[in-house]
């Protein structure tokens, strides 16, 4: 494992200029060119690159809003308020959102859908909505504290026109409730929450083993297989038939990518293709696919 890391390392990592940053929170596209990947096992964790790497989590994040909410809310009330159908727009959509037959974003994964699940996490007051992610994230992780990127929460929020545009459309259909703008916080400081190659890895193994205390089987079923048909954007269908493993995205350049009952993986580069996902991600994953035939449906 560690030498087939290597070489797919080595073998992609002359193109980490190619594409484009994502440019439209202005903190992202100062990022550094870089390419790492981890791969966690039920025996070790294996990594080659920049895996120590700091990244912001962006919209892998959406993958704890969800746990949380569900653990929050019954799956039934939950999935009132957000679909759970992939809806074929990009990941900040506000087109469809607008007809009046409309009453629920199209899922989780989008960010309509990650801001009304936002809204569903309960607690007497922000941070202590805040504080259930973080305990997650480092149950996760497995480390004793949670970092922010204060510039790039910063960034996000002073420039977030489309997601508050999103935000204020879901309250004037009366779909989210409470104060919007403290629920776009809660969004963006999960979107800015520090990470790197490594927690990816264990974030995908984690979701592979179905194993935790107070998470039920099921909620593991449901993020896996929204991962599996929204978790890429509007490529999740073509990736799906291409690749075939249950995976997330993120605008900073993350990926994260789970094969159940047997591994994780964390891929990080930030230049992306033209529907928001890390090039040279998709690339690395291919290829370990295709060495280890990790495909679901192989
Ligand atoms: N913070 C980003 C946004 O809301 C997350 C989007 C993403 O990673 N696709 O626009």
């Amino acid at each position: 494992m560690q030498k087939l890391l290597e070489k797919i390392y080595l073998t992609n990592k002359e193109a980490i200029s190619k594409g484009e940053k994502a440019s439209y929170i202005p903190a992202l596209a100062k990022v550094s060119d870089s390419l790492g990947l981890a791969v966690r096992d039920h025996s070790s964790i294996y990594t080659a690159g920049d895996t120590e790497f700091k990244f912001t989590f962006q919209s892998i994040s959406k993958i704890i809003l969800l746990l949380v909410a569900l653990q929050d809310s019954n799956t039934e009330d939950l999935f009132n308020h957000v679909g759970m159908e992939s809806s074929g727009d990009s990941f900040n959509s506000i087109s469809k959102l607008d007809f009046t037959h409309v009453i629920k974003p199209y899922n989780p994964f989008i960010n309509s859908g990650a801001i009304l699940v936002a809204s569903l996490i309960k607690g007497f007051s922000y941070q202590e909505k805040l504080k259930k992610i973080t305990s997650l994230c480092e149950t996760i992780f497995q480390r004793d504290s949670i970092s922010f990127n204060e510039e790039v929460f910063t960034s996000e929020k002073n420039s977030a026109y489309r997601n508050r545009a999103l935000a204020y459309l879901l309250k004037e259909k009366n779909i989210l409730k409470g104060d919007v703008e403290e629920i776009l916080d809660l969004y963006f400081k999960c979107c800015a929450i520090e990470v790197n190659c490594i927690d990816l890895a264990n974030l995908g193994y984690f979701l592979s083993i179905n194993k935790h205390s107070t998470i039920p089987n099921k909620h593991f079923q449901i993020v896996k297989a929204l991962m599996l048909t929204c978790g890429m954007y509007d490529y999740s269908g073509e990736f799906a038939v291409k690749i075939g493993l249950p995976s997330k995205s993120g605008v900073s350049g993350g990926i994260v990518t789970c094969v159940p009952q047997r591994m994780g993986i964390g891929v990080f580069s930030p230049r992306l293709d033209s529907k928001g996902n890390s090039i040279l991600g998709i690339k690395c994953i291919d290829e370990l696919n295709k060495a280890l035939h990790l495909n679901i449906f192989r």
